[in-house]
Formats: structure tokens, sequence, C-alpha cells
């Protein structure tokens, strides 16, 4: 297991911000939630980023943190100081007091510049699967001169990570450069174990993760894909980097985000890849973009450098970059 103080914190500090999306889920999205209402999301996302941002200043004080979310829409209007009274009402759970001035300070610890060593977190990843009751994550990752250190995510809805299905007592994993990929219950109540990624070398028998989302890949390359591999089996939807859990634990080979057709210009957010893509790299696979070059986050909070990402086995990596060049993705 990794037991240096950096890992056991961000450990801590995800399984504290899943606590309080679990308990946003069971209040705002279970009862009743009106079709189109982001509501939910909104309080999750921010809540989470408050209390992972409070727990680093406490930690780590000097840490540079970059986080998806900023105080401002909280204080711009009055919908803002609404859902502001619902966020400290959250984060109060777990810091009994919590003043809105103060919340608002600790959600904007998350706007630090983007390079040498800093911390960068995806409060809600996969905000479609969270309204939906599908997987999402708390992503949080150390990246440190363009690569990631350690990586850890908190995932509320996947049980042991050996298949996509939603439900259970969900699970946390981190990886740290060079000690591997580990997986424990959520609720900190049972042992780590090492995970590794599938051992399938023919390209014909991968299972394929997606986006459910079809804004967020390309739904017509992927069937072109598909054929170009050889496979028969349909690509497996999956929200949010619960994509990268289930193939370092071996329930698939590979994972692809393919350029959406409207949005040719799209480049990932490192907090979308980083912690996903170190949990992949230690369980054993590889993971590259669409050309088959390494994710270089040292370029602020884009993959300026890349397009799209594939992610795979490690063993099927250069059959699935030759299937992505013959249909040109
Ligand atoms: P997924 O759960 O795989 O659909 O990925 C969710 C992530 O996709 C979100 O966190 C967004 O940041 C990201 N995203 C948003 N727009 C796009 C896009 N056009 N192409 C790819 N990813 C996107
Ligand atoms: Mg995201």
């Amino acid at each position: 297991m990794i037991d240096t103080p950096e890992a056991q914190f961000a450990i801590a500090a995800v399984r504290e911000a899943a606590t309080l999306t679990r308990l946003v889920q069971r209040e705002m999205v279970s009862p009743a939630l009106t079709k189109g209402d982001k509501s939910p999301v909104t309080v999750a996302d921010f809540s989470a980023q408050a209390i992972v941002a409070k727990r680093l200043g406490e930690v780590l004080p000097e840490a540079k943190l970059v986080g998806e979310e900023d105080s401002d829409d909280l204080r711009a209007t009055s919908e803002g100081r609404g859902t502001l009274n619902q966020v400290c009402q959250f984060v109060g759970s777990r810091v009994p007091g919590a003043s809105a001035e103060e919340v608002c300070e600790w959600i904007d610890r998350g706007n630090a510049e983007a390079s040498g060593e800093f911390w960068t977190l995806d409060p809600v990843d996969g905000t479609k699967g969270f309204l939906r009751g599908d997987q999402y994550v708390v992503a949080f990752a150390l990246i440190r001169d363009g690569k990631v250190e350690l990586g850890v995510l908190g995932c509320p809805e996947l049980e042991d990570a050996t298949t996509p299905a939603t439900g259970g007592a969900g699970s946390v994993l981190v990886a740290a450069r060079g000690q591997g990929t580990w997986l424990a219950p959520m609720a900190g109540d049972g042992d780590w174990r090492r995970l590794q990624v599938a051992q399938t070398a023919d390209i014909k028998q991968a299972r394929i993760f997606r986006s459910v989302e079809s804004a967020h890949t390309n739904t017509g390359q992927l069937g072109q894909l598909a054929q170009a591999m050889g496979t028969e089996a349909e690509p497996i939807p999956m929200d949010s980097q619960a994509k990268y859990a289930v193939l370092a634990a071996g329930g698939g080979e590979m994972l692809v985000r393919l350029l959406s057709a409207s949005r040719l210009d799209y480049r990932e957010r490192i907090w979308d890849q980083a912690a996903g893509s170190i949990v992949v790299e230690e369980a054993g696979g590889r993971v590259t973009d669409l050309d088959g070059k390494p994710l270089d986050f040292s370029h602020g909070k884009g993959l300026e450098a890349n397009r799209g990402v594939l992610a795979t086995n490690g063993l099927i990596h250069d059959a699935a970059l030759a299937a992505l060049r013959e249909i040109g993705a």
C-alpha cells in the first residue's frame, strides 16, 4: 500500500468529499429532481471542492490547487447566494459553523496557476452520471513539472471496479508513480488490494469503454474503430473517470476519447485526465493521445499538446493506435 503522507492526505480528502457528494445525492437528487435541474450538481461540485481545498490548506498550506470551480457565480446573483447557502449547510456537516465567506475562500484556493508543482481537482467528474444515478467520481491528483505523480479517484457508485455496474458501497483508488495502483472500499473499513490490467493480448477480444454522452466522443468513428479492430462487442458506455478505474482493475481493455465532430478543437482538461491516467499506468496499462503521444500536463489547464485520449491495458495499445490511424481519427 502507498503510505506517503501526501497519499494518505489525498485519500482522506477524497473520502470526505465523496461523503458530501453522496449526501447531496441523497437529499437533493434522489427525492424529486425535475428534469433539467442541474442545481444538485452545482451544490455537490462546490461542496466537494470547498472541503478538499480546506483540508489541503490545513495539511499543506503552501500547496497550490487548480480546481474546476471558483466562487464568482456564488457571489454574483441572488440565485448564486441561494446555492451558496446550501453549500454552506453541506460543508457545515464536516466543518461545523463554516461561514459563507470561509466557504468561498476555500473554493477559491483552487484558482492557482497550473505550473510547477500543483494539485488538480475535479470535485464531481461525470456530472451527467451524477444526475442520472450512474457513475461519477471525485478526481484529485498531484502534478509535478508536467507529469502526474499521484492520483486518487473516489468512486461512490463503483463497488469493486472489476465491472462497470453501479451501486454498492463505493471504492477509492490511489496510484503513485512507481508504487502501483490500489483499491479499497470507500468507507475505509477494508483492506487495500493491488490492481492489475487485464492480460488480453488479442485486440479482437478488447472490451472498449466510451462516454455515455455522445457529445463527448464521436459515435460514428467508434463504430468504424470497432470494425477496424475486428471486435464484435458494442462499446460499453460509462460516465467519468470511473472508466479508468475499471480498466485498471481488468474489467476492460481499452478506453477511447475521440474528438466530437462538432468540437474538433476540444482539448482535454487536466482534472479530467490526471488521476485517471496514473491509475491506469500504475496498474500496468498505457495512456497516450490519439496520435500515440504521452499526455503532457505542462500546458496549463488544458492538454493543449494532445488530441483526445487512448488508454489501454498496454498489450493492445500499438494495435489500437494502428486502427485509429486506419480510420483517420
Ligand atoms: P465523460 O463522463 O466521459 O462524458 O466525460 C466527462 C467530461 O467530459 C467532463 O468532465 C467534461 O469536462 C468533458 N467534456 C466536455 N465537453 C467535451 C467534449 N466536447 N469532448 C470531450 N470531453 C468533453
Ligand atoms: Mg470532469
